[in-house]
Order: C-alpha cells, then sequence, then structure tokens
C-alpha cells in the first residue's frame, strides 16, 4: 500500500528500487502497451490537456501555449482566479469567452477509444484536469472533472442552471434570466478549492484501480497530480510528450501524442 499524500519523487524512489523504466517512442510502443492493457481489470485513466490538443483545444502549458505568449497585459492565471472574478467580472468573461471556450471541439481518437473501453466495463474511471466535457460527449459516464467544466454554469443568486450556450451568448456579463443575478462558470478557478466528492470518487478509483493511464500531463499542476500518489496498482503507463515525476515509478513511458497513441489502439484491434 502507498503511503497516502506523499510527494510522487518520495514514493517513486521507494517503489522503482530494482525495476527499469522503460521510455519509448510511439512507434515502438503498441505491443507494450496492449500487453499492459491485456492484463488490467480495473483501469483508469488520468488526463490532462494534452488529451484535448487533437480536438483543437490548445494547451496553456505548453511551451507554445497561451502562458508563454506572453500576451500583453494579461496574465491567465490572474484573470481565471477567483478574486479578478469578483473584482473584474467583465474582463473575466471577455477572456473566458476569447481563450477558454471551444464549442465546436469535438471528441478525438483518444476520447473514443476510452469510450470503448467502458462500454467493455474495463475502464473504471477518467480523471481529468480538463474543463471541455469531452469525455461526457464522447459517452463516458465514470468522470471526474477535477477543475470542473465549461458546460456546468450556474446563477450565483438562485442556483438556476445554464447550459455552455448562455455563457456564449451573453454579452460581457451573463445574467440569470430568472433573477438577474451573475451567471458563473463550475470551473475551479486559481484560489478555488476542486470539488470535494469530486476528489473523494477520484481517490476511491485510482486507489482500486490495478492499472494507471497518465497521459497528456506534465503533472505539474497541483492538487491534481498528487492523486497519483492513491495508486498501489501493478501498472502504470505514462504517455505524454515531456518528461513527468511519474515517469520514474511507471512500467511504460511513451513519448508522443495521446490521441495517436490510443488512436493506433483501436485501428489494429
Ligand atoms: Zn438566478
Amino acid at each position: 500500500m502507498m503511503p497516502m499524500n506523499q510527494p510522487i519523487g518520495t514514493a517513486a524512489r521507494s517503489t522503482s528500487a530494482g525495476r527499469r523504466t522503460r521510455i519509448l517512442s510511439e512507434k515502438d510502443a503498441l505491443p507494450e502497451l496492449r500487453v499492459l492493457l491485456a492484463r488490467a481489470r480495473r483501469l483508469v485513466f488520468f488526463g490532462g490537456a494534452g488529451v484535448s490538443t487533437a480536438s483543437g483545444i490548445p494547451d496553456f502549458r505548453s511551451p507554445q501555449g497561451l502562458y508563454r505568449q506572453g500576451e500583453k497585459g494579461t496574465d491567465p492565471e490572474m484573470v481565471l482566479s477567483r478574486s479578478f472574478f469578483y473584482l473584474h467580472p467583465e474582463a473575466f468573461f471577455d477572456f473566458y469567452r476569447a481563450h477558454m471556450l471551444y464549442p465546436n471541439a469535438r471528441p478525438n481518437a483518444a476520447h473514443r477509444w476510452l469510450y470503448e473501453m467502458e462500454r467493455r466495463d474495463v475502464l473504471r474511471g477518467i480523471v481529468t484536469q480538463n474543463i471541455d466535457g469531452l469525455h461526457r460527449m464522447a459517452g463516458n459516464r465514470r468522470v471526474y472533472e477535477l477543475h470542473g467544466s465549461v458546460h456546468e454554469n450556474a446563477c450565483m443568486d438562485c442556483g438556476a442552471h445554464y447550459p455552455l450556450q448562455a455563457i456564449l451568448e451573453a454579452r460581457g456579463i451573463p445574467r440569470c434570466t430568472r433573477c438577474g443575478g451573475v451567471i458563473k462558470p463550475s470551473v475551479v478557478l486559481y484560489g478555488e478549492s476542486p470539488d470535494k466528492y469530486v476528489c473523494i470518487g477520484a481517490c476511491r478509483e485510482i486507489s482500486q484501480a490495478d492499472t494507471l493511464i497518465v497521459a497528456g500531463t506534465s503533472l505539474s499542476v497541483e492538487p491534481a497530480a498528487s492523486f497519483l500518489d492513491y495508486f498501489s496498482g501493478r501498472a502504470l503507463a505514462v504517455i505524454n510528450q515531456t518528461a513527468t515525476p511519474a515517469d520514474r515509478r511507471a512500467s511504460l513511458v511513451i513519448r508522443g501524442d495521446v490521441a495517436r497513441v490510443l488512436g493506433a489502439l483501436s485501428d489494429t484491434e
């Protein structure tokens, strides 16, 4: 049993002793990944921005991402914070609509493969840092959206729920048609805590998994990254373009694009 709340780096030292992590390219990875998945009975998928890039949603933290573009006068972490939302709601919504919403994005090969795995009852849950809702759009039901979803919005005064369309169509600050209150997206802003029940569910799934795929995330965002410490299963696979802190304790590390790797799995089945 893995000690809980232990930093990934510490866990890696205690579990990777004597085991050699294999780092494979996309091309070489398929047979290995297939062997790992064939033994999976309780698979859990933990994903980040890299899962959605093939759907046209940019990764904010990638080298080309918004966080590195040095866009004049806007620091995304500042604008997307709880305090900025309350102080400057109009500027918040301008930025949010311009950079966070991709209403035409559709599930890609990675989402479709995950749906198929849930349908076969191998995949027990998806834990995601993404707010785009694409896993649910693909048909998955056991989805834990750690940072919320752009598709869930609620009036701050009366609690009425609104779809994404209400945010998209509003000019300036979106207002409740019932009471005139401000409609707030149910995404976790900087300075806010993730939903307790989503976190509990995600931890439960990860702690009960025998196989975990970590994909499309550099695990640089806390507290999401520490969720991995709840995993004590047999096999951990990491699929990412760059190195992650989880690589050291992984049985398989694939450097590449998530949608291409998982899409290739479905193509050859
Ligand atoms: Zn209202």
